[in-house]
């Protein structure tokens, strides 16, 4: 996800360039297991003070569910819009001054290369759901004996009582 932009620094504002990203992020975090590539569209837009790199990017990753604890894929879409800047003029060579509150992620080396990866590993982590669900009608599992109700009733559920039965019973019982 690294791309030379020494040519573009060149250019006036507005100037542009286009690319198709398709990456094979299986080493990019050791909390993010993709299950494809990383595949979309980046543009690298010159402004007045650096480079903006806009695209929107789609991925799978593996989760486990936090309801039934089974591994499920969740297709992950996200829009990247990011200002890099220079660190480094292009014209004369001479060092840039850098804010402080530039980040590494968003800095333009010294050779010219913007790299795309600290920056959609944080996306890619915010798109991540902090409680997964593998579907949204998941039933989870049973509390006391485990089994997955995405498979079928356990026995224990038979034991449930309806409130509305147990109060019939208890009026029952009082006779
Ligand atoms: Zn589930
Ligand atoms: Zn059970």
């Amino acid at each position: 996800m690294k791309y030379n932009v020494a040519q573009l620094l060149k250019e006036q504002s507005g100037g542009m360039r286009q690319y198709s990203l398709h990456e094979d992020i299986g080493t990019l975090d050791p909390d993010i297991h993709p299950l494809t590539t990383l595949d979309g569209h980046i543009q690298l837009i010159r402004t007045a003070d650096g480079i903006l790199a806009r695209g929107t990017l789609n991925t799978s990753v593996e989760l486990t569910c936090s309801r039934c604890v089974e591994p499920f894929s969740l297709p992950i879409r996200f829009t990247l819009e990011e200002e890099f800047q220079p660190t480094i003029d292009i014209t004369t060579g001479a060092n840039l001054p850098v804010l402080d509150e530039q980040e590494a992620a968003t800095q333009i080396d010294a050779h010219h290369i913007l790299d795309l990866t600290e920056v959609v590993r944080q996306d890619i982590l915010l798109a991540i759901p902090p409680f997964p669900v593998c579907r949204s009608k998941c039933a989870g599992l049973c509390p006391q004996c485990g089994q997955n109700w995405n498979e079928g009733p356990c026995d224990c559920t038979e034991d449930k009582v309806d409130p509305r039965f147990e109060a019939l019973r208890e009026l029952l019982e009082e006779k």
